[in-house]
């Protein structure tokens, strides 16, 4: 049982004449198994939380924690946070080039598992999970993120998140600019990953299409920074019929 708890976290970033608080007080806990959805209007925060648990540079958290089992995650690099079990499927993953997609995931497997994973069950592993992806063989020898489109990185991410076997994973608007198919492909995938390994999930996404296919067990509503409302799944479904209009008007 794996527990990432968010308490009180407030994070800026800089800006040209100073810096600018972006999360103001966010509370969340997930536990194994669980899958949380965030949804929130544009520019809410919600990147920023992922980014901020992912430990990227450019958002400082002034204050509160974000804990794994425990663990201060504020104070590992990114690599030991990986290796705790986090995974972080960013909006906008970056390239690498050079790298092929079939040397990364090695890599990364390596890495995380300290231990290089058995060649012949590696390359099945590999087959199996492009293939329940809708994926090309030969997609495994393109450079990372190199002119991919948008549903081959987010496919990517999902690969990556079924080779990986996270403990938490942290998908940012896993469904923006898919289409139907793609979209249900890659839900199935996320599907696939909770199935069999008891992955936390946090979701965040502005629309509730993907929770048709990914069913949320709690709904976080994201507005200015903070979270403004929880509930069960039916929070998404009056989400769906009402937008965020009710939120934004709270904050005029
Ligand atoms: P969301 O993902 O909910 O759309 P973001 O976390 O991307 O929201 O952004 C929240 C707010 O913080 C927005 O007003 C955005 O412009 C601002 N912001 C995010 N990242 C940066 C940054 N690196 N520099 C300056 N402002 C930023
Ligand atoms: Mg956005
Ligand atoms: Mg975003």
């Amino acid at each position: 049982m794996t527990t990432l708890e968010i308490r009180d976290l407030h994070v800026s970033v800089e800006i040209e004449n100073g810096t600018k608080e972006i999360l103001k007080g966010v509370n969340l806990t997930v536990k194994s198994g669980e899958t949380h959805a965030i949804m929130g209007p544009n520019g809410s925060g919600k990147s920023t939380l992922a980014y901020s648990v992912a430990g990227h540079p450019k958002y400082t958290v002034t204050s509160g924690t974000v804990t794994l089992d425990g663990e201060n995650v504020l104070a590992m690099t990114v690599d030991q946070r990986a290796r705790a079990g986090l995974f972080l499927a960013m909006q906008y993953p970056v390239e690498v080039p050079g790298v092929t997609v079939s040397n990364f995931l090695r890599t990364a497997k390596t890495a995380i598992d300290g231990e290089a994973p058995k060649l012949r069950h590696w390359v099945k592993d590999v087959k199996v999970a492009m293939s329940n992806l809708r994926m090309d063989a030969e997609f495994a020898e393109r450079n990372v993120n190199e002119g991919f489109s948008g549903g081959e990185k987010k496919r990517h991410e999902i690969l990556q998140m079924e080779l990986l076997h996270p403990k938490m994973a942290i998908l940012d608007e896993t469904d923006s600019g898919l289409d139907v198919d793609a979209l249900r492909v890659v839900s199935e995938g996320v599907n696939r990953a909770k199935e069999s390994t008891d992955v936390g999930v946090l979701l965040i996404t502005h629309y509730t299409r993907i929770l048709r296919y990914i069913k949320p067990d709690f709904v976080h509503v994201f507005v200015d920074g903070r979270v403004a409302e929880e509930g069960g799944r039916e929070l998404a479904d009056r989400l769906e019929e009402e937008g965020y209009d009710r939120f934004l008007k709270v904050q005029a």
